[in-house]
């Protein structure tokens, strides 16, 4: 298991840009298109969750939609691994389970392909397909924990939930049964 060293940490953190009052007033968005375009910060991040996931004896990385694609994509490759989207509402083409989930006003959906972590979620061995899930930011953690639910309705097993960012003062961690792992808390 890897650990961040403060100078790895402030190469990453420094690279995320404050957005004030998007996409609403009052929201202080954290906006990673500054990490992702700075190869130095890309590569800290990239190279510490590759050590970090390198003994999990994981088969599938899901990120989710739509900045979990990004680095949930990066990090499959580089472990040799099956990368499967977790996505909003309607855009999956093939048989889909869905997980709602609430927001301050009404609620969300996100879904996968029924097949996306093999047949009934086992491996060819008949063991569950152990995942990891990821995203760049947790909140309030209700998008990530459907989309933890959802691995595990369809057979699988989300084995730890990992994000770039924390905003720890929500206290989202505690939604989990699941392991959850943030690189940095904010
Ligand atoms: P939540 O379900 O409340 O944990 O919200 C997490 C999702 O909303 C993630 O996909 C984030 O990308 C996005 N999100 C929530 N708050 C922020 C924020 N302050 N800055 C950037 N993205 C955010």
């Amino acid at each position: 298991m890897s650990t961040l060293s403060e100078h790895e940490r402030e190469i990453i953190l420094s690279s995320i840009r404050d957005i004030p009052d998007f996409p609403k007033p009052g929201i202080l968005f954290k906006d990673i298109t500054t990490l992702l375009n700075n190869p130095k910060a890309f590569k800290t991040l990239m190279d510490h969750l590759h050590t970090r996931y390198g003994n999990y004896e994981l088969d599938y990385i899901a990120g989710i939609d739509a900045r979990g694609f990004v680095f949930g994509a990066t990090l499959a490759d580089r472990l040799g691994l099956g990368f499967v989207p977790v996505r909003k509402k309607g855009k999956l083409p093939y048989t889909t389970v869905a997980q709602k989930y609430s927001l301050e006003y009404g609620y969300d959906e996100v879904e996968i392909h029924i097949d996306a972590f093999g047949h009934e979620g086992k491996r060819e061995d008949g063991k569950r397909s152990r995942v990891l899930l990821i995203d760049d930011l947790i909140a309030t953690g209700g998008t990530a924990q459907a989309a933890a639910e959802l691995i595990n309705r369809v057979g699988a097993e989300c084995v730890e939930c990992c994000f770039v960012m924390e905003l720890g003062f929500l206290n989202g961690r505690e939604k989990f049964s699941q392991n959850v792992y943030s690189v940095i808390e904010i």
